[in-house]
């Protein structure tokens, strides 16, 4: 008698720069990991763009390496999830399955001039209600309207109902499925600033507002559920396509923040926080983004966004410009080489400062320099920019939610620093944890698939599989705190302009 196979579960990571393959077994531990680069394309200045074909070549590309790194079968694995970049959009033929352009990218400001213009025209507050978004060229729908404005024929043919228009997820679902399943989660669709939050369907107010004929949209569905199975000849055999969630969802599903009042914040290049609110939407006073944190077939729950434009990349300054470091790694020696900054701030206004102060003409200022002032206090001070910084959006979640932080979940490249995550908790009062493995966002596309196959039974289930690497508990020393923040506001309201 044979034993039955192992089986696992993969997921599809399809990120802004690269695009990589993560496969889990059942504790959820990582078996493999592969990952493909692909070109990032700059027609113009501000515009940033995507061969869609290199997205989905690349994708698969490391779907089969993970495979074979793994020495498993495909008809092992028993779920694909994808977690994606979020908000680039692509329109294609639905005939042909030929993309009608690149790929406009989240980060493509192309828009932007159109976007002002809705704005003075007075829409910010029927979006916002509507969407939880602030209306920027970020969001997908001033993308679609570019493309149908200014590809020849495109207009015409997405009328008749020959293009399809979908979010990354969207498109490689459809072609995972051989075309089969039009669809995208909801956590994806929240970012199109198309999708009402509260009625959770398209909006025909805002597909009028932006000239998008409703026939191109895909249909919306659960984060987890089965959408299809692969069809691809890439992919050998019919494996069920089961989660799909925006990366920082994806994220906080794989942080296991289920709870409302749960945060998670990922100290990458910038910072990106999310607080799961529960059922119910909360409305930010102060610019925080509402969004959909995952769609249960059950019930929907909702979450505050906010980001650091410049968290990481800070340290990157300090070693590239500024050549003070040679590692980020070596930040943290540096950091504990002083016993404090000796009341220097580093604000990394580098490109103006978002939640909740918004002044994009604000820029990086350095604070309280003495003719002592090492190179320690100035790394140090970076180094606690970015918990001033997140401690910031943080505090604003709480006031817009009135909900209290019980941790402060944490990941992304600079979450390896342990000088900044104690650094963190005595700011917030409140113990900052590190997971054992970071690969959060892959996990939370793993979580939501193999949740809908009965590959893990519940959220309990998947939850106990959550392993502490080190907890960071707070300092007690609430005068110090006090100061500290006193401190970085002072410094914060010096540099800000407008
Ligand atoms: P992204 O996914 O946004 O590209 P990552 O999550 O890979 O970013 O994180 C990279 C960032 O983390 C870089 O900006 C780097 O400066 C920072 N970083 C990496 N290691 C450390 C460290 N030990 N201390 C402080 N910052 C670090």
């Amino acid at each position: 008698m044979s034993t039955a196979e192992e089986t696992y579960v993969a997921a599809l990571d399809q990120g802004t720069t690269s695009s990589r393959t993560i496969i889990f077994d059942r504790a959820g531990r990582i078996v493999s990991v592969a990952q493909n680069e692909f070109p990032q394309l700059f027609p113009h200045p501000g515009w940033v763009e995507h061969d869609p074909k290199d997205i989905l070549s690349s994708q698969l590309g490391s779907f089969t390496s993970a495979v074979v790194e793994a020495g498993i079968a495909p008809r092992q694995i028993a779920a694909i999830g994808i977690t994606n970049q979020r908000e680039t959009v692509v329109v294609w033929d639905r005939r042909t399955g030929e993309p009608v352009s690149n790929a406009i990218v989240w980060q493509c400001r192309r828009t932007a001039d159109y976007i002002d213009e809705l704005v003075r025209q007075g829409c910010s507050e029927m979006i916002t209600s509507k969407t939880g978004l602030i209306p920027d060229a970020y969001f997908s729908a001033s993308k679609i309207r570019w493309i149908l404005e200014n590809v020849a024929g495109a207009r015409e043919a997405a009328e008749r109902g020959d293009l399809l228009a979908g979010t990354v997820d969207c498109w490689l679902v459809w072609n995972l499925t051989g075309g089969a399943a039009h669809v995208t989660d909801m956590t994806n669709a929240s970012r199109t600033m198309l999708y009402n939050i509260h009625t959770l369907s398209w909006d025909e107010e805002l597909l009028e507002l932006f000239g998008i004929p409703p026939q191109m949209l895909p249909q919306v569905v659960c984060s987890t559920g089965v959408v299809g199975v692969t069809d691809h000849p890439a992919i050998a055999g019919h494996i069920p396509i089961a989660g799909i969630a925006g990366d920082q969802q994806a994220a906080l599903f794989g942080q296991c923040c289920f709870t409302p009042g749960s945060v998670k914040n990922t100290y990458g290049t910038g910072g990106f926080l999310l607080m799961n609110t529960g059922t119910t939407p909360v409305r930010s006073e102060s610019g925080l983004l509402t969004t959909i944190a995952v769609g249960l077939p059950d019930e929907v729950r909702y979450a505050l966004e906010g980001s650091v434009f410049v968290s990481g990349a800070a340290i990157q300054w300090l070693r590239d410009q500024l050549g003070i470091i040679d590692s980020a790694a070596q930040s943290e020696e540096l950091a504990r080489s002083v016993d404090s900054t000796e009341g220097v701030y580093v604000v990394p206004a580098f490109t103006g400062l978002g939640a909740p102060y918004w002044d994009p003409y604000a820029r990086g200022a350095i604070y309280g320099l003495t003719r002592g002032t090492t190179r320690a206090h100035l790394v140090r001070a970076t180094l606690e920019s970015l918990a001033y910084q997140a401690y910031d959006v943080i505090t604003t979640m709480q006031k817009d939610a009135g909900l209290a932080l019980p941790t402060l979940k944490v990941d992304g490249g600079a979450s390896a620093n342990d000088f900044l995550l104690q650094f963190q908790a005595d700011l917030l009062g409140c113990p900052v944890v590190r997971p054992k493995l970071v690969e959060t966002t892959a996990l939370g596309a793993a979580y939501l698939a193999g949740l809908a196959v009965g590959y893990w039974e519940s959220l309990t289930e998947v939850e106990a599989n959550w392993k502490v690497d080190r907890r960071f508990e707070p300092n007690p020393d609430e005068k110090r705190r006090q100061e500290r923040i006193a401190g970085w506001h002072d410094a914060v309201s010096r540099t800000l302009i407008r």
